[in-house]
């Protein structure tokens, strides 16, 4: 029997946003993460990833070896500075140009699939594979007919430009990797995407990273004080995310708290992205009227080994957001073993065991979040319990198994444009019987 194709290099596709963005701020979030992640895996075991992005700054270098087996390619595509994503399907065709000129410097065949991350690269993926004859697997990370279907108050719907972008990506790509089963039936139900063709593929998180630590060296290294209890909010400051929700069902708590004479801080963690509520005074000013802004901390986006120190100072991470199509803040409090309280939509029904590791909150009524996180606060033995657990729930989502989980879909995508491009057999025949190629399988 022979083992199924698997790809020597990976053209990742990610137009809008680079894996080397600071996360948590502007158009940088968990798709940068996953980019990074799945691609740092994937080239541990042997292929090799090529990653082609939109370069946002001149001293941005046109290609970045930024990790063994990983390039970044930084494509010329309109101003470097101040281009909103709104404006980027104006940039496809000379971003897409940029990718097909990089391809032709080199031999015919030089990637062996193409892995498209959001609709905008969906767009650029779909012509590349027309051009070089090979696969393409399509990520949405978030889906417009999705976010539409539960805006946020003060939220601007998705244009119909993005619907439609979307839906010619769904229609063409080979294979579509979502996070979760709910994605998958809202492929199928919103977009009409065939099911046979999708492959539900679980995030991780960096499990070495987010780790359980110690939470008074954390709180000193935060410089927050041992006897409080802090509520935090980790993310990008947006309507979507419902930081609003958080402060104002933690007003109750904090005003309870000051009349017993108890010690009570809400971290935001995290940079604007978009416009209304994404405007850094938005969310002081709430503050302010809601009469809590003594208790609240505001700090700008931090790197992973800082984020794991927030994750571990806290008692309980919110995560009240109106859609999300998986959630990485979830699983990374839980994987330093803090229990969330998050809202029971898309990827985060998955994320948070119910009542094991956290709560799930139905909607976005605040006295139910207040009822929610203080029903929690007064419960310490529930608590700890939920603590203990929620290390063990987070293990079951690692990066290692992200990146298997996306081979097998590759795979299942190799074969199948094979079998309906003979000529691309003979190809991928030759490739698979060298014994360099031979070689490299057996290590995979
Ligand atoms: N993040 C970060 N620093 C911050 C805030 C967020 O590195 O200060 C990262 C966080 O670790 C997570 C990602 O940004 O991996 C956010 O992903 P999530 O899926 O929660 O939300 P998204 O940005 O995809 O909407």
């Amino acid at each position: 029997m022979t083992s199924p194709p698997l790809p020597r290099r990976v053209a990742l596709i990610s137009v809008h946003t680079s894996p080397l963005a600071q996360p948590g701020t502007g158009d940088a979030g968990g798709m940068n993460v996953y980019v990074w992640q799945t691609a740092t895996r994937l080239a541990r075991r042997g292929v090799e990833v090529e990653i082609f992005t939109r370069a946002t700054s001149s001293a941005d270098a046109p290609i970045v070896a930024a990790a063994p087996g990983v390039t970044v390619r930084n494509v010329v595509a309109g101003p470097f500075e101040g281009l909103d994503k709104r404006d980027l399907p104006a940039q496809l065709c000379a971003f897409t140009a940029g990718v097909l000129r990089a391809e032709a410097m080199h031999k015919p065949g030089y990637y062996d699939l193409i892995h498209s991350h959001y609709w905008l690269s969906g767009q650029v993926g779909w012509l590349a594979r027309d051009r070089w004859g090979v696969p393409l697997v399509h990520t949405a990370h978030t889906l417009a007919a999705v976010k539409n279907a539960s805006l946020a108050k003060g939220d601007t719907a998705e244009p119909m430009l993005r619907v439609i972008g979307e839906q010619q990506v769904v229609d063409e790509a080979d294979r579509m990797v979502v996070n979760t089963d709910t994605e998958a039936t809202e492929l199928v139900s919103m977009y009409n995407a065939d099911r046979g063709r999708i492959d539900v593929v679980t995030p991780g998180a960096d499990l070495d990273v987010y780790s359980p630590g110690s939470r008074d060296l954390a709180r000193a290294e935060l410089g927050l004080r041992g006897d409080e209890t802090v509520l935090t909010f980790v993310g990008r400051i947006q309507p979507l995310k419902a930081p609003d929700v958080l402060l104002a069902a933690a007003a109750p708590i904090i005003e309870r708290y000051r009349a017993e004479g108890r010690a009570i801080r809400v971290l935001i963690v995290g940079g604007p992205s978009g416009t209304g509520l994404a405007q850094p005074t938005a969310l002081i000013d709430l503050a302010a009227d809601l009469g809590i802004s003594d208790s609240v901390t505001f700090l700008p986006p931090q790197p992973s080994d800082r984020l794991a120190q927030v994750y571990r100072a806290s008692d309980l991470v919110a995560v009240p957001s109106y859609s999300e199509s998986f959630g990485l803040v979830a699983i990374e409090a839980q994987a330093c073993g803090t229990p969330v309280v998050a809202a029971d939509v898309g990827g985060l029904s998955v994320a948070v065991a119910d009542g094991g590791t956290g709560l799930l909150v139905d909607g976005h009524d605040v006295e139910d979040w207040t009822s929610a996180i203080a029903g929690l606060l007064d419960d310490p033995d529930r608590l700890a319990t939920m603590r203990r657990n929620a290390r063990t729930h987070a293990e079951q989502f690692s990066w290692e198994h992200t990146a298997s989980q996306l081979l097998t879909s590759y795979s299942a995508a190799m074969q199948s444009f094979a079998a309906r491009n003979p000529a691309a057999i003979g190809a991928a025949a030759a490739r698979h019987g060298s014994r360099r190629w031979r070689r490299r399988r057996a290590r995979m």
